[in-house]
């Protein structure tokens, strides 16, 4: 997997990053930080560990900061801002780990560090506490510096061109969603994507499920198809959503879709520094449930995204963290009519301070397609 080119800009960007977790570990009383596979590696590394038996792991300290790699794959670490240690075969990373930190009283780990290295760390290190390293590390990642926002826009316009593709050339009718779905993943990547990390295929009634797993089923004239897809730029998510239907909608799928956009519009035109992230979801729930369809509407309307494309902020009711400029989230809301259709549409937004910047640019209405 690519990332980003390392520059003398972006040292700057990661040594600030490494600055603020220093500062958070001051005041939470963290002696060390240890990091593996998962979103916070990258973070503070631009490299993502391998999720393998052999143990990657970046070690930091009030005054160290190096990555602990396996020999083999030392090459596939690119030049950034830490030291690389890469470990022999005879060697045992938990004890070239334990040597480096010491004998701290709190200890941060990566939330997804495989339970195995987690147990063998515990047992090696005489500290006190162990806390996950998320409770320090997600507040720094809310808010998405410059490089970030670059990336994520890189990222929103490769699934863009996805999106065109789809509605130009690919031939619905007569397709299993399976094999849509295999081709959107090819797609996502001929557009520019370092990889391919989710395609869903919802056709027909299977369009009710929202996290449907594509199947075997033919896609017939008549139906709405609902496609999500995304990848990976630098490490960076895509996510985006569009409803397509194969021939002339009915009335009902042409409204229904009609709702669905007044609705995700209405949550787009609330976002600016300061509202509530539920506000962001009454808004797009309020013009839902005012058509009649609010018991159709059945998850949030949207997730933040970044280095993973599920994270901080949720637009969910009842979370009352105010929105902040530089904040990115989905903007999905959607209508699931059991044994129907579904419709979504999903983009990816920028927080500003008086306004949302939409990444995504492809088109939203409803698109015919064969
Ligand atoms: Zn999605
Ligand atoms: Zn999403």
């Amino acid at each position: 997997m690519a990332r980003f080119a390392y520059s003398a800009d972006m040292e700057f960007a990661y040594e600030d990053r490494l600055r603020r977790l220093r500062v958070a570990m001051i005041e939470r009383g963290v002696g060390a930080v240890l990091l593996s596979v998962g979103p916070e590696l990258p973070y503070f590394t631009g490299y993502e560990a391998f999720p393998t038996e052999r143990l990657t792991m970046a070690a930091i300290t009030d005054s160290e900061a190096v990555i602990f790699v396996p020999r083999l794959e030392a090459p596939k670490v690119p030049k950034g801002p830490l030291p690389v240690r890469a470990w022999d075969e005879v060697e045992d990373p938990i004890e070239l780990i334990t040597r480096l930190v010491g004998t701290p009283d709190r200890v941060a780990i990566g939330e997804q560090t495989w339970s195995a290295f987690t147990l063998a760390l515990q047992g090696a290190l005489r500290c006190s506490e162990w806390i996950g390293a998320g409770e320090l590390i997600r507040e720094l990642r809310i808010r998405k510096d410059e490089y970030e926002i670059q990336a994520l826009a890189t990222a929103a316009s490769h699934a863009d061109s996805v999106a065109a593709r789809l509605a130009r050339e690919v031939r619905f009718a007569g397709s299993s969603e399976a094999e849509i779905s295999a081709r959107i993943r090819e797609i996502l990547v001929e557009e520019g994507h370092d990889r391919a990390l989710f395609s869903i295929v919802a056709s027909g009634p299977n369009g009710a499920s929202p996290h449907h797993d594509p199947t075997s089923r033919v896609i017939q004239p008549g139906d709405l198809v609902i496609c999500d897809f995304g990848g990976s730029v630098w490490g960076y998510r895509s996510d985006t959503t569009r409803t397509f239907s194969v021939g002339e909608p009915t009335p009902k799928q042409a409204e229904v879709h009609q709702v669905v956009a007044v609705a995700q519009q209405a949550a787009i035109d609330a976002v600016r520094a300061g509202v509530a992230c539920q506000e962001i979801d009454r808004a797009a729930r309020s013009v839902i449930e005012d058509a009649g369809y609010g018991d159709y509407f059945i998850h949030r309307t949207g997730h933040g995204i970044g280095l993973d494309v599920h994270e901080e902020p949720y637009l969910v009711e009842g979370n009352e963290r105010l929105l902040e400029e530089g904040m990115a989230f989905s903007v999905e809301p959607g209508i699931y009519i059991s044994g129907e259709f579904g419709v979504r549409i999903e983009d990816i937004v920028i927080c500003g301070s008086s306004e949302g910047r939409v990444l995504n640019q492809s088109p939203r209405a409803l698109v015919v397609v064969n």
